[in-house]
């Protein structure tokens, strides 16, 4: 479903992913933990297109991004793996003048064509799923963050995506509220989503995941299950690193 093959990223003279090499099979939750500037959100960014890769290529469900390619070819690339992929940010990027219903309809309006009356049965469903059917006429400001990131998540799911990739989604939220957003991102790996975490939760990425990629310097320096990581990883730096996040 997601293949890096040798990919790099530079800003300028600095190279922020090192010639990434990996495949992800559909179904696959991933958890990705690592130190903070390692390129955990970049490499993130260049599987949807939000970044151009500088070298190499990335390949999401056969659509594939090649460093070389030029730029018409890449826009209607990027604009087709947009389509397969949902991303979820640490901040949720709610639309604060919509309604919660209104933030989910948007996509299905806009992108998805559908009537209003469709997409809001279709919208009202994914925020069932997400446990806020009783807040679809409030407003963003009127919620919680953990309900706000949830919103984020029904509106990800809008578009059907058959990849969501997450970066640090509980991260600004208050202690208390970061469970009910790892519930609903749980219960979509049992669904069978492929899904991408950037996470700093690592009891919900030895749960959930069923697989860590531990990344340092622009590099996957571990790829390995989660069980055999968290007893015992097989690098120093990785071993430091969770020594100091737990
Ligand atoms: P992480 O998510 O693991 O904290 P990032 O992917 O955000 O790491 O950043 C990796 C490195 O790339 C950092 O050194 C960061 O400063 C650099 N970087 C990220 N975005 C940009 C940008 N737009 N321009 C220049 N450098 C950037
Ligand atoms: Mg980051």
């Amino acid at each position: 479903m997601i293949q890096a093959n040798d990919l790099s990223k530079s800003y300028d003279q600095h190279e922020v992913l090192k010639h990434i090499s990996l495949t992800i099979p559909a179904h696959q939750v991933v958890a990705v933990i690592g130190p903070s500037g390692s390129g955990k959100s970049t490499f993130l960014r260049c599987l949807n297109g939000l970044e151009t890769i500088t070298g190499g290529s990335v390949s999401i469900n056969n659509h594939l991004l090649k460093a070389t390619d030029k730029k018409k070819t890449r826009l209607k690339t990027i604009h087709e793996i947009r389509q397969d992929t949902g991303m979820v940010f640490q901040q949720f990027n709610l639309y604060p003048h919509k309604t919660v219903i209104e933030n989910v309809m948007e996509a299905l309006i806009i992108v998805k064509k559908q009537s209003k009356s469709t997409a809001k049965t279709v919208a009202a469903q994914l925020l069932k799923r997400v446990g806020l059917q009783e807040k679809e006429d409030v407003y963003p400001s009127k919620l919680s963050g953990g309900q706000q990131q949830r919103v984020a998540i029904a509106r990800a799911l809008a578009m059907e995506p058959k990849i969501m990739l997450f970066d640090e989604p509980t991260s600004a939220l208050d202690p208390e509220l970061v469970g009910e957003v790892l519930k609903v991102m749980k219960e979509l790996a049992d669904e069978g989503m492929t899904m991408v975490i950037v996470t700093h939760e690592m009891r919900f990425a030895e749960s959930a995941a069923d697989r860590i990629l531990f990344m340092a310097d622009g590099q996957i320096v571990e790829d390995s299950e989660p069980k055999a990581f968290f007893a015992q990883p097989a690098t120093e730096r990785a071993q430091k690193f969770l020594a100091k996040v737990n």
